[in-house]
C-alpha cells in the first residue's frame, strides 16, 4: 500500500487508538479527548484551535500555494454504552465505549499530521476533531472555526464499518448516507375504568395501532432502489391494572434517502395519526424533528478519489455500494460547504461480527492503514508532484 504509514507513525496511531479506546467520552463536551488531541497537536509544534464544546482544527501549510486546500474531518465521541468485548483495551468507564470506532478516527486524523508534518503535501490540509457526532449536531458547531471560513476546498473523511471486511472501502457516487429525524406521537383521553373500555378511547390501543400502521407504511413506501426505516424505539403507557391511563407516547426514528420520499412519509404518518385520533376518539399530536441531511458526495470529487486511489494501486478495495447506508452522520453538513466524500472503511473482526454501536463492537486496527493510505492519497507528498 502507497504511503503505508511508517513504523514510528503506525506505532504512534495504534497507541492514540489505544489510549482513546480506554477512556471513551460522550456527547458534545470531551475535556479529556481534547485535552490529549491538543497535547498531541503541540508536539509536533502545531498550532491547534480549540473552541469550547466545538471541538480543535489545525491547518497544515502546504508546499504549494494556490492549489485548493482539503479539510479532513475525524469524530471524537463515543457512545453510552457499556462495552462487552473483553479486550485487554476495552473501556475504562463503565457507561461509555467507542462503539462507532470514533477512536480509530481520531487516531488516524493524529497520525496523519505527524506524517504531513515530516512530508508535507503540495496542498494545505485543515484537520478537524469534532465532538458530538451521535446526535449532538457536532458539525455544525465545528464549522465555525476560524481555520474553516475558507470558501474554496474539498472535504474527506472515513467512517469504519465493523462488518466489511478489512481491506474493502465502499461508497456512493451519490447518496452515501441517509437523512434522519426524530419524532414523538402524544396521546391524550379521559381514562377511565378498566372494565368499560367502550366508554373512553384507549391510549394503549391507540398507540398499538400506530405501532403497526407506521410498520406497514414503511413496507408500503419501500422499494428495491430506496429503502424507509420507520422504528418506534419507546412507547410510555399506563400504570396499573385496572386503570384505562389518560395519555400515552412513542418516541422513534426515520430515514429516508430521499426528500421526496421523506416528505411522503412524515405526510403520511400525519394522516395515520388523524386516522387513530378519530378512530379512539383521543388526542393525538405528531412531532416530528428534523436530524440530519443525507451525506451526499459530489460525484466530480468521487471521480478524483477514484483516480487517485488508482494511482495509489488501491482500486482493488473500492466497492461501489448499490443502495445508500441507512446510518445518518453530521459530515453532511461538511458536504453541504464544500465538495467532497465519506467513504466506508471495513474493520470486521471475525465471522459473524456486531455491527456499530453495539457493545460488543470490534474494530480490526489494520483498518487504520486503509484510512491513512486514503488521506495520504488524497493530500500526497509535495516531491512526488
Ligand atoms: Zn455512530
Ligand atoms: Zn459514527
Amino acid at each position: 500500500m502507497a504511503d503505508f504509514p511508517s513504523p514510528n507513525v503506525w506505532l504512534e496511531i495504534v497507541g492514540h487508538r489505544r489510549h482513546l479506546h480506554r477512556n471513551p467520552e460522550v456527547g458534545i463536551e470531551l475535556p479529556k479527548t481534547h485535552a490529549y488531541v491538543i497535547e498531541q497537536l503541540r508536539k509536533l509544534s502545531l498550532v491547534p484551535e480549540f473552541i469550547e464544546g466545538a471541538g480543535v482544527s489545525v491547518l497544515i501549510h502546504g508546499l504549494k500555494p494556490g492549489w485548493r486546500p482539503i479539510v479532513f474531518r475525524a469524530d471524537m465521541d463515543a457512545l453510552p454504552v457499556t462495552e462487552d468485548t473483553e479486550l485487554p483495551l476495552s473501556s475504562l468507564t463503565s457507561g461509555a465505549m467507542h462503539a462507532c470506532g470514533h477512536d480509530l478516527h481520531t487516531a488516524v486524523l493524529l497520525g496523519v499530521a505527524k506524517d504531513l508534518v515530516s512530508r508535507p503535501s503540495f496542498r494545505d490540509v485543515i484537520l478537524v476533531f469534532q465532538p458530538g457526532e451521535e446526535s449532538h449536531r457536532g458539525a455544525v458547531k465545528v464549522l465555525e472555526h476560524g481555520n474553516l471560513q475558507i470558501e474554496t476546498a474539498e472535504t474527506f473523511a472515513v467512517h469504519v464499518n465493523s462488518i466489511m471486511p478489512v481491506g474493502s472501502i465502499g461508497f456512493s457516487r451519490g447518496t452515501f448516507m441517509a437523512f434522519g429525524d426524530w419524532f414523538q406521537v402524544d396521546i391524550k383521553g379521559p381514562g377511565g375504568h378498566a372494565s368499560a373500555p367502550e366508554r373512553v378511547g384507549s391510549p394503549v390501543n391507540a398507540g398499538a395501532d400506530f405501532v403497526l400502521a407506521l410498520t406497514n407504511l414503511t413496507r408500503e413506501l419501500t422499494t428495491d432502489e430506496e429503502k424507509i426505516v420507520a422504528t418506534v424505539t419507546e412507547f410510555l403507557c399506563g400504570n396499573a391494572v385496572n386503570v384505562i391511563p389518560t395519555h400515552g407516547s412513542l418516541r422513534g426514528t426515520l430515514r429516508a434517502v430521499s426528500e421526496l420520499r421523506r416528505d411522503r412519509l412524515h405526510a403520511m404518518m400525519h394522516d395515520i395519526c388523524g386516522r387513530i385520533s378519530i378512530e379512539h376518539n383521543l388526542e393525538v399530536t405528531l412531532t416530528i424533528s428534523e436530524g440530519y441531511p443525507a451525506v451526499v458526495s459530489d460525484p466530480d470529487f468521487v471521480m478524483e478519489f477514484e483516480e487517485v486511489i488508482a494511482r495509489e494501486g488501491l482500486a482493488g478495495m473500492l466497492q461501489e455500494m448499490d443502495r445508500p447506508s441507512m446510518v445518518i452522520e453530521d459530515f453532511s453538513y461538511f458536504l453541504q460547504r464544500w465538495p467532497g466524500t465519506m467513504v466506508y472503511v471495513g474493520a470486521a473482526v471475525g465471522e459473524d461480527p456486531a455491527f456499530n454501536h453495539s457493545a460488543e463492537a470490534l474494530f480490526d486496527e489494520d483498518s487504520m492503514r486503509t484510512s491513512f493510505a486514503l488521506f495520504r492519497a488524497l493530500a500526497p507528498v509535495a516531491s512526488a508532484n
